[in-house]
């Protein structure tokens, strides 16, 4: 779907006022107390994602008329913020999970649409993207796993990993070659709705740095059977542009876990220096943290005013992927320099387990790789300005 043929999406302020207000109390009342245990532990918060499935959380950008919340990107990226400012990590339970649905949103069959949305938006049926592969993250189109037609069937053999939700999820957005020899390599890319069954195994959880209590995981399709009637849209060869179709909304949503990372930062190093005292005064008061907790507050401010930027002219139907680019970029890099200049403020305490900061600075860093690297972003941003300004 071209940004042309987006319909705009819109909420009545109130309305939306009391959505963040309800999910800023959630946050406050019941993440942030457990955050730190889930974290350490690496353990799945199940308490945390039935509560999500009542706020709706899993059908968020899907539209009401499949049951979902229908929310304008605006309001969706300020409710990751708000709960990212607490704990990043629970927002890929339901952010992965919404960029499947919106695969299928945009790209289904009315059947695949009618079968499928209704029960994502509830969170009955849960999953995310499977598309890296070991040997292909950046270069997508490497990827060597195949569906070979056989009658109404097609058979998946190939390997997966990353997975977010890959464990406790029970589906996922499925992209493979259809026809590997085509060239360009992507028109032999298809995109499929797999739930899980026989000849679909989790290989193993990966351990990571950070993002911890959510599962990644290995994905494993061994003469794995699936109905033509799960091939998105109902036609070979647009796996590519439906699996990357929605990356102006996966950019603003990762801009807004960095914003909402950026901001919680501040808030714990704004915190702790005004408690913490040397030399007979709190460290507030000494120049050099002055002069870091200046530059962290401008810092998130900007990454919030680009996020939301992006986010507007999105919902207004407008273009935005460079600005999305340039969200995402910014934001995920304020995540990383705000999170390493609140733990100098927390001295020996930020490399302690029992500040919640390390988990801020270990979260950041992931923001730099998902939804296209930064290393890529400002290639991607580089190729669109120069087109924009001709000499
Ligand atoms: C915690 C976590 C969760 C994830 N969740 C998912 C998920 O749910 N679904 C999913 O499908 N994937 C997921 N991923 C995978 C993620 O999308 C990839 O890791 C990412 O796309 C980068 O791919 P790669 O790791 O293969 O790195 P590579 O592509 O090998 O890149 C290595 C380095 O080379 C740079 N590079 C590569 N190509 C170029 C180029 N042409 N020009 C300049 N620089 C380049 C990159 O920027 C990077 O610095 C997840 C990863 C992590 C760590």
């Amino acid at each position: 779907m071209t940004a042309a043929e987006r319909p705009p999406r819109q909420i009545d302020p109130e309305e939306e006022r009391a959505l963040i207000d309800g999910i800023e109390r959630w946050v406050e009342r019941e993440v942030a107390p457990v955050a730190m245990k889930y974290d350490h532990a690496d353990e799945w918060p199940a308490d945390l994602v039935e509560q999500m499935k009542e706020m709706g959380l899993f059908g968020a950008t899907i539209s009401p008329e499949y049951g979902g919340l229908g929310l304008p990107a605006r309001t969706y990226a300020e409710l990751v913020t708000r709960i990212s400012s607490y704990w990043m990590a629970i927002t890929g339970i339901f952010n992965s999970h919404l960029m499947m649905a919106a695969a299928v949103e945009r790209f289904g069959t009315d059947e695949q649409k009618a079968h499928w949305l209704p029960r994502f938006a509830t969170g009955e049926v849960r999953g995310g993207l499977a598309l890296t592969e070991p040997n292909a993250g950046t270069d997508l189109q490497a990827i060597r796993s195949t569906a070979v037609r056989d009658g109404d069937d097609y058979v998946i053999n190939g390997t997966k990993t990353w997975i977010t939700n890959g464990i406790q999820g029970s589906c996922v957005a499925l992209l493979v070659k259809t026809d590997p020899a085509a060239e360009p390599r992507y028109r032999g890319m298809s995109l499929f709705i797999a739930p899980k069954g026989e000849g679909f195994t989790v290989g193993k959880k990966l351990k990571k740095l950070g993002y911890n209590a959510i599962d990644s995981a290995e994905l494993i399709f061994e003469d794995y059977r699936l109905p033509a009637a799960n091939l998105i849209g109902g036609e070979e060869g647009k796996g590519f542009f439906q699996a990357t179709g929605g990356l102006e909304l996966g950019r603003i949503n990762v801009a807004a876990r960095g914003v909402g990372l950026a901001e919680g930062s501040l808030r714990l190093a704004t915190a702790y220096a005004q408690t913490r005292e040397t030399m007979g005064k709190p460290i507030c008061e000494h120049q050099a943290i002055q002069l870091k907790l200046g530059e962290m507050a401008t810092r998130a401010r900007a990454a919030r005013l680009l996020t939301l930027d992006a986010a507007d002219a999105y919902d207004r139907g407008h273009r935005c992927d460079m600005e999305a680019g340039m969200a995402k970029y910014f934001a995920s890099e304020a995540a990383v320099r705000n999170s390493e200049e609140a733990m100098r403020v927390h001295g020996g305490y930020a490399y302690s387990k029992e500040y919640e900061i390390e988990r801020f600075y270990r979260d950041s860093l992931l923001m730099c790789i998902g939804e296209g690297t930064n290393e890529m972003q400002r290639i991607i941003i580089a190729k669109q300005w120069v087109k924009q300004h001709p000499v």
